[in-house]
């Protein structure tokens, strides 16, 4: 019997009430139960005698019982009881409040256990309501680290260690080792028995340290494993030789210089494209450093050496902004470009087919219908997606699979931490803009309450009347039932009658995409004053007249998310604003906006969204797909994380799909943790 499948029924004391509380907590087999790691340890380990135990040490005492308890009513609803133990070093006042009966539980002359906090006053010592265990059952309550797990309704700490504790019993002899010898030996790393058995009930604290290292390692080895083995296996593959002299005229024909990091990045990427094998190369620069510039670089130089390019956005909005601005850019060439989007008529799409195969298009646009399986390139040489973070690894290979060893170019405006991006992107080179254009001005950010909404509204019109525009972003499109959330219709309706002579129009997800185009392309052209909007805004939308963003219910959003959006302003010249309207002001919700108010540097964001909501968060559960981590910290814990991988891309390369019998628990883990997480999704 494998024993990561087997229900949690066949343990001894668990019955249908149990099995659903357990559920409650994500676990559903002894497999669940055992990696269900203690939230905190308590060390109850530390043994002192009664001379030297110190006021406020919270220690063990191990002591004779000297007299008979006494019971004392001290009040009605109070009572104490009370009696005195010694040591060889002293005596110790034990007393238990309200637990009558502990009258008879001590016998006098027979040895405990006590395990608490101890007061000293002029050399008395005393223990209120110890903790404690007789000497022959040390080891139960005191004596060692005890786990503390995170409950449910219907589980008590009890409960959940000793249903451990019988799983242990039952299956610590069979519990499967997912590691090699090897592995386990270059890494010094324990074997998984000793690794389960000392995280629920460590012997020591050096114990606990070997088992926590040994299951981090574990589970971020897993996950690289299942990362990679998702992943195409023909990463190293030859890729396209494109050379050619030419990337000159762009420059030329642009209207402004590119700063030094984007002809670093160019640079790099050209050398990708010269060397003759497949380019895999993540662009990360943060909101507003011109990532469009070096992808049209590289689409220049690709169409100069005779081949094709797709640029892939996430939305529609922004595959169509990127159109416009990809055909002015490339207005002085003869370069042809399409758009092809989910709103893309019957008609059009078939015709962009066609000619798509008969390689007449140099560049086509759009959003993941790029790759839906009826279109077909003819001489695709180099994919660029836009904003990645929100595509799934399952997603990327399917259009890596539409050309045969495509370059590949991933831009993301979310500076991801190192740590993570070597999971998430694995193998890529990364290039990085680090420089935003000149002329750029800090965004200054504030947090406000409700009760500035009469001065928003008066900053609102002062922009508008120094033609400035403006966006606001709210979090849902309907009212919800509390009525707490601003929807951006109804905001859009109330401002109008707030502000009556100013143009105003509000833009959500369920709009066709034809009516989305349209409000933008009135917005961007300076037809309208202000918009309301959920935060299909989010990525990339570039109107540099707009100088003033407001956020409703900013503390709805992660930190990365309002850099994103705050980004939309501050493209052009003007001093520009960032308004962030939240009424909670709770301490949390204040340092979490605080940390916007005081930086602009997108990376700093990052790092300070990943560290108070962990990677779950931080790209929003769907976008990375990431499952959850038990017991690794992706920020932590890099250092285990880098051997875990590194070993992970070994072993791949050894044994690709797993087939050898010493990888057969390894493969199993791996289909497990898939079928788990939405990661195959
Ligand atoms: P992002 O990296 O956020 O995608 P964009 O590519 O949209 O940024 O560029 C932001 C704005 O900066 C655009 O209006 C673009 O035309 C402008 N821009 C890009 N590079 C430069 C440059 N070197 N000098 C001046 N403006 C630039
Ligand atoms: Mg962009």
């Amino acid at each position: 019997m494998i024993y990561s499948d087997s229900d949690l029924r066949s343990l001894q004391g668990i019955g249908e009430k149990k099995v659903l509380a357990f559920h409650k907590l994500g676990i559903d087999s002894v497999y669940d139960l055992l990696s269900y790691y203690p939230r905190r340890y308590e060390d109850r380990s530390l043994k002192k005698d009664i001379f030297s135990a110190e006021d406020g040490e919270t220690v063990c005492i191990e002591a004779t019982v000297a007299e008979n308890a006494k019971l004392s009513r001290i009040r009605k609803g109070l009572d104490i009881v009370r009696f005195r133990a010694f040591d060889h070093t002293g005596i110790a006042e034990i007393s238990y409040f309200n637990q009558s009966y502990l009258k008879n539980q001590f016998i006098k002359g027979e040895t405990y256990i006590f395990y608490g906090k101890v007061t000293r006053r002029n050399n008395r010592i005393s223990l209120t309501n110890p903790v404690f265990d007789r000497t022959d059952r040390i080891g139960e309550k005191t004596g060692r680290i005890i786990p503390v797990y995170r409950l449910a309704a219907g589980l008590t700490q009890k409960n959940i260690s000793d249903s451990v504790k019988t799983a242990l019993n039952l299956y610590l002899a069979s519990v499967p080792e997912m590691l090699n010898p090897d592995i386990l030996k270059r890494n010094e790393l324990v074997h998984a028995s000793f690794a389960y058995k000392n995280i629920h009930f460590p012997a020591d604290q050096a114990s606990l340290d070997l088992a926590r290292r040994r299951l981090i390692f574990e589970e971020l080895f897993l996950l690289s494993c299942a990362l990679k083995s998702l992943r195409d296996n023909d990463k190293l593959s030859a890729g396209i030789v494109l050379d050619n002299e030419r990337v000159g005229e762009f420059f030329q024909a642009l209207p402004f210089t590119p700063t030094s990091a984007q002809f670093r990045a160019i640079e790099e990427c050209i050398a990708d494209l010269r060397s003759g094998r497949a380019m895999n190369r993540l662009l990360q620069g943060d909101v507003g450093s011109g990532k469009t510039l070096v992808a049209a670089a590289l689409i220049y130089y690709v169409h100069c050496s005779g081949y094709s390019s797709a640029l892939m956005a996430p939305t529609e909005v922004l595959a169509e902004q990127h159109f416009r601005n990809l055909s002015s850019l490339f207005s002085f060439s003869d370069l042809r470009i399409e758009l092809l989007t989910g709103s893309t008529p019957a008609k059009e799409r078939s015709r962009i087919r066609r000619e798509l195969k008969n390689g007449e298009i140099d560049l086509l646009i759009g959003t993941h219908v790029l790759f839906s399986s009826d279109i077909s390139y003819s001489n695709l040489a180099l994919i660029i997606t836009d904003e990645q973070h929100r595509f799934g690894v399952k997603q990327r290979s399917a259009f890596v699979r539409k050309a045969s060893n495509p370059h590949v170019l991933v831009m993301s405006a979310t500076p991801i931490p190192r740590s993570l991006a070597l999971i998430i992107y694995g193998d890529l080179d990364v290039s990085v803009l680090d420089e935003l254009p000149p002329g750029r001005q800090k965004i200054e950010t504030y947090h406000v309450t409700e009760e500035y909404r009469a001065r928003l509204l008066r900053f609102i019109l002062k922009q508008t009347e120094e033609a400035h525009q403006v966006y606001v972003v709210c979090p849902k499109v309907e009212e919800d039932d509390t009525g707490e959330l601003k929807s951006a219709k109804t905001y859009a309706s109330e401002l109008q009658k707030a502000l009556p002579g100013l143009r105003i129009e509000y833009m959500h997800g369920r709009q066709s995409g034809k009516e989305k185009e349209r409000i933008m392309h009135s917005f961007s052209a300076g037809e309208t004053d202000v918009l309301v909007s959920t935060t299909v805004i989010e990525v990339g939308v570039d109107v540099p007249n707009a100088s003033l963003m407001i956020i409703e219910n900013a503390e709805r959003f992660g930190l990365s998310q309002l850099h994103q959006l705050r980004g939309r302003v501050g493209r052009g010249a003007e001093k520009s604003y960032c308004i962030l309207v939240s009424d909670h002001d709770t301490p949390d919700v204040k340092a979490r906006l605080g940390i916007l108010c005081n930086t602009g540097d997108g990376f700093r964001v990052a790092e300070e969204d990943l560290r108070l909501r962990g990677p779950g968060d931080f790209f929003g559960e769907r976008q990375h797909g990431l499952p959850e981590m038990h017991i690794a910290d992706l920020g932590a814990d890099i250092l285990i994380l880098r051997k875990a991988h590194e070993e992970a891309i070994a072993l791949l390369e050894k044994d690709p799909y797993l087939e050898k019998e010493e990888n057969r628990v390894l493969k199993e883990q791996i289909g497990f943790l898939l079928r788990k997480n939405t990661m195959i999704n």
